[in-house]
């Protein structure tokens, strides 16, 4: 039996099923090319644009809220691939509890998940939010107010400094969304873990939760990680392709 049949079986008796994701699964969305050279890292230095300079200086705010008025185009055109489809399949199959992602491009919402049903440990860029009083904007208001010139907008209820809804170098893990991650992987039976290095706190922690708990795991990544020896089948291809085989496997036998 090969790999792809053998998920494919695990996949088919499991219900309770957590997907983990990381920036391996939006590659194949064209998300990868703003790192590429002559992007937008290119102009910008990553190291500046983290969270204790935001706060610090309204210099720091302007180039932050340049770079991300540069990028969104990118990332509101972008579409989600097979691999996200191949997750939103167990979604209507009935056997996903949660996707857990990594990634702030809502591409998993769009591939039809429903919002409840993914947990963003890293944030999104679809919103923005106040730091002082917590309202939170569509991402396209601020997007057309920082168009027609404004450079650091402000909150309209309080006048706070806003930022975008994801979690910056430098910024503390989202309390909610990482005791939620840890209890859904404590109860799943059937860990996916796609298109993650696995290296990053608490990414790299949810797999061995998992498995500490009983469940099996599934490690669907390009290069190899450092929980590979934990998991129960290890897929070093890329995301997209590898998922989408499961998925048709999985729906295949269904029939
Ligand atoms: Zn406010």
């Amino acid at each position: 039996m090969n790999q792809i049949d053998a998920v494919s079986d695990m996949i088919l008796k499991s219900s309770k099923i957590v997907v983990f994701t990381g920036a391996g699964i939006s590659t194949e969305s064209g998300l990868s090319d703003f790192r590429s050279p002559g992007g937008i890292w290119d102009r910008f230095d990553p190291s500046e644009l983290n969270f204790q300079n935001f706060l610090a200086s309204e210099t720091s705010r302007e180039k932050y809220w340049d770079f991300y008025r540069q990028l969104w185009p990118t990332m509101v055109e972008a579409e989600p691939n097979r691999g996200h489809y191949a997750i939103a399949e167990l979604h209507h199959l009935g056997k996903l509890d949660c996707v857990i992602t990594q990634n702030i491009d809502g591409l998993h919402q769009k591939s039809g998940i429903p919002d409840e049903k993914v947990i963003e440990l890293h944030g999104t860029m679809t919103r923005v939010v106040c730091l002082e009083c917590g309202k939170k904007y569509p991402r396209e208001q601020i997007q057309s107010r920082l168009e027609s010139g404004e450079k650091v907008p402000r909150c309209d209820a309080c006048g706070g400094i806003t930022k975008p809804a994801t979690i910056s170098f430098g910024q503390a893990m989202p309390e909610w969304e990482t005791h939620e991650a840890q209890k859904r992987a404590a109860a799943c039976d059937l860990f996916l873990a796609i298109g993650s290095s696995l290296v990053v706190y608490p990414a790299a922690q949810m797999p061995l939760i998992a498995k500490d708990n009983g469940a099996s795991l599934v490690i669907i990544n390009l290069t190899p990680t450092p929980h590979d020896r934990y998991a129960d089948i290890v897929i070093n291809e890329k995301t997209g392709g590898t998922l989408s085989q499961i998925v048709d496997q999985v729906k295949a036998k269904l029939n």
